[in-house]
């Protein structure tokens, strides 16, 4: 299967998520060797968990799947640009590729901290260089899925502000 694919999988999960709440619609798939492993969307608000990003949810899910924490080889896809929570995850997971698909500069700020935190500079600042990372992947659809840098969303649908 392409990229491609994946990341409307990827998307599918997004609008999967809760959308009454605050919670930001966020899909992330992980594949290894040309086969899904975990699916998942942010989970933040239903489990009342700061680290319940779609990225994380996912990793615990092939790590119960797979039976192990590291996922070498392992393609992970997500409709946004990973914080560096999720970053560093991808790291400790050993995972080989990030395909994301909005990149920061696409969506309102809302989404990201508050500094610009890069997440390809962020992993060369950790000295990985064994993982590979590609960003606006169908960025116009993903998006799509988020507040634009110049909306303006309802107060209580507004993190990190
Ligand atoms: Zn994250």
């Amino acid at each position: 299967m392409t990229d491609e694919h994946y990341m409307r999988l990827a998307i599918e999960m997004a609008k999967q998520g809760d959308r009454t709440s605050r919670c930001s619609p966020i899909g992330c798939v992980l594949v290894l060797n040309d086969a899904v492993i975990a699916q998942a969307h942010n989970e933040v608000e239903q489990r009342c968990d700061p680290t319940a990003h779609a990225e994380i949810v996912a990793m615990r899910a092939a790590g119960t799947h797979l039976k192990r924490s590291r996922f070498q080889g392992a393609v992970l896809y997500s409709t946004l640009q990973p914080c560096g929570m999720c970053s560093m995850a991808s790291i400790w997971a050993g995972i080989s590729r990030i395909v994301y698909g909005a990149q920061r500069h696409q969506v309102h700020q809302m989404y990201f901290e508050d500094r610009d935190l890069d997440t390809i500079d962020f992993l060369r600042d950790a000295y990985k260089d064994d993982i590979a990372i590609e960003a606006g992947l169908l960025a116009e659809e993903c998006a799509a899925l988020y507040y634009g840098p110049d909306d303006d969303p309802p107060r209580e649908e507004q993190a990190n502000l």
